[in-house]
């Protein structure tokens, strides 16, 4: 479950409330938009109830993203969704619980008084632990693991000492007894944090035009230089993409990442040797053989079962469209996966297209793909009752399933 940011309009001051995974941030005030970029991760702060007391804001690495384990001969996925201590004290709880969810939280800047304790434990800390936790899935052995799509971001837990007490200053009740010869904390403080957000002017940086997209989209277009946009370094750079054009009413463009890439470890370069490799039955589209080796990723989130299966689906059975460069004026479905997590999701495609799993998944540790090239491509999708159907291919994806997908 995601979690509420309250956050003032860069603009004219007003109250916004923020999704977690919002990026987009349109007031509904002054009808200003704003790209919210940070260069790491996000650092949010719990409130607190103790306004008379100096405060001591405790991290805690928060992660949210799906993990995918080809193990033994299977493949299992599940959403991880965690908050683990940060600053290495012995006497605060290891994790947050469900409190970011239950209150509102807000961005902490340089002008948030408090002493920050430093947070000691890196984000690839906290993969370590979570590996630890995943390997009990299922049995057999590990032979491939990917997260695919996770965020970290900090959140800070309010304390104050008072009468030799910790207290937790969101319920403003002891948490630890201070022993007497040693502080609770560990001396490491960030007494001056210059972390910032950036909020960024939604302009087209070659016309000048307002970018498009949604609250949660990671890729802006422009309708009128049909151009994309993805943020980097606190300014937008284009993201080559192209549209496969649909026919008839209803329509839906959704996104997928066209990733060309070669692996040399066993030699799988070409569309030809993917299909060779992963043994499928049909005959497929020759006239592909040849051709550089292409996968097709969802560019948006959903559920790990469906994500994998379309995947899967788009690979094997993908064709060589024309593709316009002109951005449709039907909908859009936002781009909420960002290409550099697609890339992530390489192997366990592969893992997954596979039809003989026990042999080949021995193999997959070899298998290290180098991306060639990527492209964003809008697919033409028909809304038929609960269902949005590929117009070429009759891939099916659920509505309700996409919607789903927004609160991952
Ligand atoms: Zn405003
Ligand atoms: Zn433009």
């Amino acid at each position: 479950m995601g979690f509420t940011i309250e956050q003032e309009c860069p603009q004219c001051g007003a109250p916004i409330d923020l999704d977690e995974t919002d990026h987009l941030i349109l007031c509904p005030y002054c009808h200003v938009k704003n790209y919210l970029f940070a260069r790491d991760y996000f650092r949010l702060l719990l409130p607190h109830k103790a306004p008379d007391h100096d405060i001591i804001y405790a991290p805690y690495i928060r992660m949210k993203g799906e993990v995918y384990l080809c193990k033994g001969a299977s493949i299992r996925h599940s959403i991880v969704d965690v908050t683990h201590q940060g600053s290495g004290s012995k006497q605060l709880p290891v994790s947050l619980g469900i409190r970011p969810q239950a209150m509102k939280m807000r961005f902490a800047t340089p002008e948030v008084p408090g002493t920050f304790l430093q947070c000691t434990l890196s984000p690839s800390d906290v993969l370590t632990t979570m590996n630890k936790r995943t390997s009990v899935f299922s049995p057999g052995k590990l032979f491939h693991r990917a997260y695919i799509g996770e965020t970290f971001s900090l959140i800070y837990q309010p304390l104050f000492v008072h009468d030799n007490r910790v207290y937790d200053a969101v319920i403003n009740r002891p948490l630890a007894q201070l022993p007497d010869s040693e502080d609770v904390f560990p001396p490491a403080k960030d007494a001056h944090p210059k972390w910032n957000i950036t909020f960024m002017a939604t302009l087209c940086p070659q016309c000048g035009w307002n970018l498009e997209g949604e609250r949660d989209s990671v890729v802006l277009t422009c309708g009128n230089c049909d151009t994309a946009w993805e943020a980097s370094e606190a300014h937008f750079t284009p993201v080559a993409f192209g549209v496969v054009s649909g026919r008839g009413d209803n329509i839906n463009y959704l996104p997928f990442w066209k990733i060309t890439a070669r692996d040399e470890g066993l030699g799988i370069n070409t569309y030809g040797d993917f299909i060779r490799v992963t043994k499928q039955p049909a005959v497929m589209q020759s006239g592909l053989s040849n051709t550089a080796l292409s996968f097709w990723i969802p560019a948006f989130k959903i559920r790990p079962k469906i994500f994998l299966r379309l995947a899967k689906q788009m690979t094997i059975l993908q064709r060589d469209w024309t593709m316009e460069e002109r951005i449709p004026k039907k909908t859009l479905y936002p781009v909420t996966l960002p290409h550099s997590e697609a890339i992530q999701s390489l192997n366990v495609t592969l893992a997954s297209a596979v039809m003989t799993r026990s042999k080949f998944f021995p193999l997959l540790p070899d298998v290290n793909f180098t991306v060639i090239q990527s492209h964003l491509v809008y697919l033409p999708f028909r809304a038929v009752g609960n269902d949005m159907i590929e117009e070429h291919l009759n891939i099916c994806i659920n509505k309700n399933t996409l919607k789903y997908g927004h609160y991952l």
